[in-house]
């Protein structure tokens, strides 16, 4: 029998909640390209509550020990003699999600002889060393498209937000204000505007869809080209690399993986190459920026804003930048973790852990590291290597 260890984000403060604000989720079948929601045997959770925090569990713990398994779920991931360290030593599955990531760095992985699957509660597996997994013949695994739109709908709220310079608005609301002119500034309209996504996946094809109806000239640079019939269908101009598309774009949109290839590939660099008063968008990772530049950037006018939910490392320490930079409209790491994106992740999870335990192959697309190398969307999507160096500095952060 195999013991699971599932890292999760604590419950709100004010403790689990008993009630919820709508009393159901749209139904969906599919995801845009055809393939289908996640189709576990079965869900021992009701669709709409809170999943991915500690007491939710992932709804997972009545299918794992009825199944003789043990199920350990802890918040705690960081710093000396956490419960993950201590709960290594025999896991067979470490379970974690993006927004709470359990940094399964190559020391982590040689502590845990018995580790054989590294699980992503939502899409994103950075937080693994994945050459040390794939010299370990560890499968890591996601649950590809999860989340992809809720993330997409997360992007475009935050263009218009900081274009429209919406939360400086909604503070003089707060302070009692009604400084129009203080408001409106800084606050334009996106109609007309060029606007450009580093990678054209299945979030940024969706960022592209969404933002199609805004009148907006619409720019990709991505390392697999989309089929021609999409760039005719969105008017799409293409670009084979950053400089190129930076050059002409009034908000940058990053929508790919982390991994060696493109951590820092926003740097003070790369910054001097936009247009000057440009937006950038990230809601991809925080490592794909460098974190003093972007800062600099704000604070010179080179960006007039910078908006996201991804840090580095997770969660961030109280004098992380970001918190402080001007024109910012930053949020912790929520966008993929809706309460519909929750039902959705948690069903992958069961779904994968399913497979695992009978026997089954897991989807393709959910497959990063198999049989020690990338596989399905892994092969598609990263490159080998490395990305969690720097991420024990995660321990600095303290709870509020
Ligand atoms: P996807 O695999 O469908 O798309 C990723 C795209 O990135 C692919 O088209 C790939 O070709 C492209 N790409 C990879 N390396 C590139 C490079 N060097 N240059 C240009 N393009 C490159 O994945 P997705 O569902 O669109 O998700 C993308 C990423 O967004 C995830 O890996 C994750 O890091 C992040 N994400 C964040 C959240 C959140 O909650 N904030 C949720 C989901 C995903």
């Amino acid at each position: 029998m195999a013991k699971i260890v599932c890292v999760l984000y604590d419950d709100p403060v004010t403790g689990y909640p008993k009630t919820y604000a709508r009393d159901d989720l749209p139904h969906l079948e599919r995801y845009p390209d055809g393939q289908t929601l996640p189709t576990p045997r079965y869900i021992d959770f009701v669709p709409g509550t809170l999943l991915g925090s500690v007491s939710g569990e992932l709804g997972l713990r009545k299918y794992l020990e009825g199944n003789g398994h043990q199920l350990v779920v802890t918040s705690s991931k960081d710093g000396a003699n956490s419960v993950l360290d201590r709960e290594l030593h025999d896991a067979e599955i470490v379970i974690s999600q993006p927004f709470w990531p359990a940094y399964m760095t190559a020391e982590r992985i040689a502590r845990a002889p018995k580790l054989k699957m590294i699980v992503t509660a939502g899409i994103g597996s950075d937080h693994t060393d994945l050459q040390a997994a794939m010299e370990r013949g560890i499968t890591v695994a996601e649950v590809t498209y999860c989340n992809s739109n809720s993330v997409a709908e997360h992007v475009l709220m935050m263009i218009l937000g900081l274009v429209r310079n919406y939360i400086p608005s909604y503070n003089w609301v707060m302070k009692g204000g009604w400084n129009i002119a203080d408001c409106v500034a800084r606050s334009y309209d996106l109609e007309g505007m060029q606007v450009g996504t580093v990678a054209a996946g299945r979030i940024g094809l969706r960022v592209l869809r969404l933002l199609k109806p805004f009148g907006v000239g619409l720019h990709y640079m991505d390392r697999h080209r989309l089929p021609e019939s999409v760039e005719q269908e969105l008017n799409l101009t293409h670009h084979t690399n950053l400089a190129s598309l930076s050059k002409v774009c009034d908000v940058v949109t990053l929508n790919c993986p982390l991994h060696p290839e493109t951590e820092h590939m926003i740097n003070a660099d790369t910054l001097k190459g936009f247009k000057r008063g440009a937006y950038l968008i990230n809601t991809a990772r925080g490592k794909l920026c460098d974190r003093d530049a972007i800062a600099a950037a704000l604070e010179s006018g080179q960006l007039a804003g910078y908006a996201g939910d991804v840090w580095f490392p997770q969660p961030a320490p109280a004098d992380h930048p970001w918190r402080s930079m001007p024109h910012h409209g930053m949020t912790p790491h929520i966008s993929g973790t809706s309460l519909s994106a929750q039902a959705r992740y948690a069903a992958g999870t069961r779904e994968i852990l399913e497979c695992y335990f009978e026997g089954r192959p897991i989807r393709n697309e959910y497959l990063i590291v198999q049989k020690g190398e990338l596989a399905g969307v892994g092969a598609h999507s990263y490159s080998a290597g490395n990305a969690t160096k720097g991420s024990e500095e995660a321990a600095r952060y303290k709870k509020q």
